[in-house]
């Protein structure tokens, strides 16, 4: 077993966790919300830097619950690094093994293995002054592994470097969870994060799990808005369904009527129920011939603003004061005339990748 969370409470005057997790021997968990939804705290209950009002936490078979956090075997990586300023690298990594007293000669086996996992040969000498951004979190990150922790916990170990650091480090914390086989839960509030490094991605919302899935799972099939707003751009249209069919499928108006959706039939749904129509930027194609054509899925915009980000560019559109987002490759901006703010686009709608979801 890896760790096991039932039923744990916590209460702040003016918030309340409330959460029930199983992550399994070896996965990685990533913890992923919005500032304040409770990443941090869930952290510190698990950790037992504070206590829980009620519940049960068992990391492997122990039940840790009331344990302090020096018993727990947990080794912790945090954002701001909190590596001991007066102790160069090697010190730091050692310092959980002198805490339990470990026998010298096997503490510098041990520190000469983890300097090199976290690929810091020859640095066990450097003061931690004279490292860098990435260099502190691999010392960190050395430190919290050379106890042999049951369960490794990273509390958004990556927030303070920059981008290319970010993308680095993210792959290698990834090799070594996996070359090590060992339990860890992951907080960020990084989505594209979250997506390249999880085996599972709880998404968490004011004290509570909205959803919890693979990767992939979680950004194709969102449970809820809340969810799809948080993994990646979407559109939200709102919608009444206006036909449903078995073989001609749902179909459904805007509020105002100005766009018509037809989706592949899915059955419970019934006519002049309300949805949320959702897809992604991406899903959309824009059509360079497309002003004259009426069919459904089919949206005529004015562009507001447009953004490129190097691999695509991305435009935001109005219907009648809805707000739309859609895309175009990189390459499809060379092939085509660019567009500006003002100029009017055409583009469809992937109907199998619309979902919907209740208001
Ligand atoms: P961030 O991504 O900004 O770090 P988070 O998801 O980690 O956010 P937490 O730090 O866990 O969120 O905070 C969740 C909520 O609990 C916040 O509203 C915070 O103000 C509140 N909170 C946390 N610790 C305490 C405390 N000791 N006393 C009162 N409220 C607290």
């Amino acid at each position: 077993m890896g760790v096991s969370i039932k039923n744990i409470r916590k209460s702040f005057k003016d918030f309340n966790i409330d959460i029930d997790l199983e992550i399994g021997k070896g996965e990685l968990v990533t913890l992923l919300g919005p500032s304040g939804c409770g990443k941090t705290t869930l952290i510190q209950l698990i950790s037992g830097i504070i206590p829980t009002n009620s519940g049960t936490i068992h990391i492997g078979s122990k039940n840790v619950t009331t344990m302090p956090v020096w018993s727990r075997d947990i080794g912790i990586v945090f954002q701001d690094y909190a590596l001991f300023p007066h102790m160069n690298v090697e010190d730091n990594i050692a310092y959980g093994l002198k805490a339990r007293k470990t026998e010298s000669s096997l503490i510098k086996i041990r520190v000469t293995e983890m300097l090199e996992l976290v690929h810091l040969t020859g640095y066990g000498k450097r003061s931690i002054s004279s490292l860098s951004g990435g260099e502190k979190q691999r010392t960190a990150l050395a430190r919290a592994l050379a106890p042999s922790p049951l369960l490794l916990l990273l509390d958004e170990p990556l927030s303070a470097l920059d981008a290319k650091m970010r993308t680095i480090l993210r792959r290698e914390i990834r090799s070594i969870q996996q070359e090590l086989g060992i339990t860890t839960i992951y907080v960020t509030h990084d989505q594209e994060e979250a997506l390249s490094i999880s085996d599972r991605i709880v998404v968490m919302n004011n004290g509570r799990v909205e959803q919890q899935g693979r990767p992939w799972e979680i950004y194709n099939h969102p449970v809820s808005g809340f969810s799809a707003d948080f993994m990646g751009e979407s559109n939200k249209i709102p919608c009444t369904v206006e036909e449903v069919s078995e073989s001609d499928g749902i179909a459904l108006a805007s509020v105002n009527g100005d766009i018509n959706f037809r989706l592949p039939y899915r059955n419970k749904i019934k006519t002049g129920e309300k949805y949320f129509v959702f897809f992604r930027p991406q899903d959309t194609e824009v059509l360079h011939d497309g002003i004259n054509r009426t069919e459904a899925n089919l949206i005529s915009a004015q562009i507001i603003s447009t953004e490129y980000f190097g691999r695509y560019l991305s435009f935001e559109c109005s219907v009648n004061n809805t707000i739309i987002k859609t895309e175009i490759s990189d390459r499809q901006v060379l092939e085509s005339k660019i567009f500006s703010p003002g100029d009017r686009i055409t583009f469809t709608v992937n109907p199998e990748r619309c979902w919907l979801i209740g208001n």
